[in-house]
């Protein structure tokens, strides 16, 4: 019997499940306005030094298929982080890192555990892969409750995300707090250590993912090169584990993933340390600077360490992001819950800080 046209073959039932991914728009210019995409966590920077000249080289080369084995990238990885090639694996950004792993480990069923809210692509990544979501509050300081989530883990537990720091919250976990953590999740259980903005962090204890990895064949870290190294249109993040745990994740990257523009661009960036450090440090100075102005209009932000700010305004959150919008910088809000507004360049921090005294004032925001 044919198959009439309207009613094509479902999808695995998981699939319903997954819900939107909502990108960060960009503002909606306006005549003779200047306006700020401050809604995805970008660097304001353009690229670091050699980093589009090392690009534009690969790009003369597009006929030929990228270096599958991610070499001068690995090597390159290899020798900033004193890790071994085999304990790397990249992907197309390290939300692609995320899905090889969950794909890998996740029988369909397995419990993925997650602090909520934390970074939207989590529940898509677990439903895709047909793992089911276990989402512990985080506190109301928008910090991690770890002791909730070693207690979440059950027999069908596979992984354990932990976002440090935490996207949208902004809040950090410190080292002595993840230690305790990881001594009380069963070894078979995997801990991803997501730290995409870990540049950011001005903790006076700050978590040292890498060495908890060594000492922890359970323990994985996920970093990307979208945020500080500022190539989030390129596609590029990694993991670094324990070297049976990357070959898994390896086995399921998609073949030749990451371009070889890409891979160029990557192992350029590393080259560029000293730029890369002061442009994360006048980020940081720029939050410093957001922070402590928010805090005297009586704004009560959580501890932010990541390139970011989180203002938890609760139900009135989309009607804030009308009226940034208004004012010219398009921020990310979460309905109910707050609004995550990305550091960018001073004059855009200028006008969040004008939208948001505005705000406290009752005052209508100025266009
Ligand atoms: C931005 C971000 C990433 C990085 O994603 P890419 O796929 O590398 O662009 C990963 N985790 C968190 C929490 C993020 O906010």
């Amino acid at each position: 019997m044919s198959n009439p046209h309207d009613t094509a073959p479902s999808p695995r039932a998981t699939i319903a499940a997954i819900p939107a991914y909502v990108a960060g728009k960009p503002p909606t210019p306006r005549p003779g306005q200047q306006v700020f995409k401050l809604s995805s966590n970008e660097n304001p920077y353009p690229p670091l030094p050699g980093v589009v000249e090392a690009a534009e080289a690969a790009v003369a080369r597009m006929n030929r298929y990228p270096d599958m084995g991610n070499t001068a990238l690995y090597a390159a990885l290899s020798d900033k982080l004193g890790v071994a090639p085999e304990k790397l694996a990249a992907g197309t950004g390290s939300v692609a890192v995320l899905y090889h792993l969950l794909q890998a480990f996740c029988e369909p069923g397995d419990e993925v555990v997650y602090a909520w809210r934390s970074f939207e692509a989590y529940p898509i990544a677990v439903s895709a892969n047909g793992a089911t979501s276990v989402r512990v509050p985080v506190t109301a300081t928008g910090r991690h409750d770890l002791a909730a989530m070693a207690a979440a883990v059950t027999d069908r537990t596979r992984v354990v995300v932990v976002c440090t720091p935490n996207n949208p919250t902004g809040t950090a976990v410190s080292d002595a707090e993840l230690r305790d953590f990881v001594a009380q999740v069963p070894p078979q259980v995997l801990v991803v250590v997501d730290e995409a903005y870990r540049e950011f962090v001005r903790d006076e204890d700050p978590v040292d993912a890498l060495a908890l990895a060594a000492e922890h064949a359970n323990v994985a870290v996920m970093r990307t090169f979208a945020k500080a190294y500022g190539l989030a249109g390129f596609r590029v993040g990694y993991l670094v584990a324990h070297p049976d745990v990357a070959a898994a994740v390896r086995a399921c990257a998609l073949p030749f993933g990451v371009s070889s523009v890409a891979q160029a661009a990557a192992v350029a960036s590393l080259e560029a340390e000293e730029a890369l450090l002061e442009r994360v440090d006048a980020l940081v100075a720029e939050r410093t600077r957001v922070v402590d102005a928010l805090a005297r209009q009586g704004f009560e932000v959580p501890e932010a360490q990541g390139n970011f700010v989180w203002l938890p305004l609760g139900d009135r959150s989309l009607e804030f992001a009308a009226a940034a919008e208004q004012a010219g910088i398009s921020v990310r809000p979460f309905a109910g819950d707050g609004v995550r507004v990305s550091i960018g360049e001073p004059e855009g921090n200028d006008v969040l800080l004008e939208v948001t005294a505005a705000w406290r004032s009752g005052v209508p925001v100025p266009e």
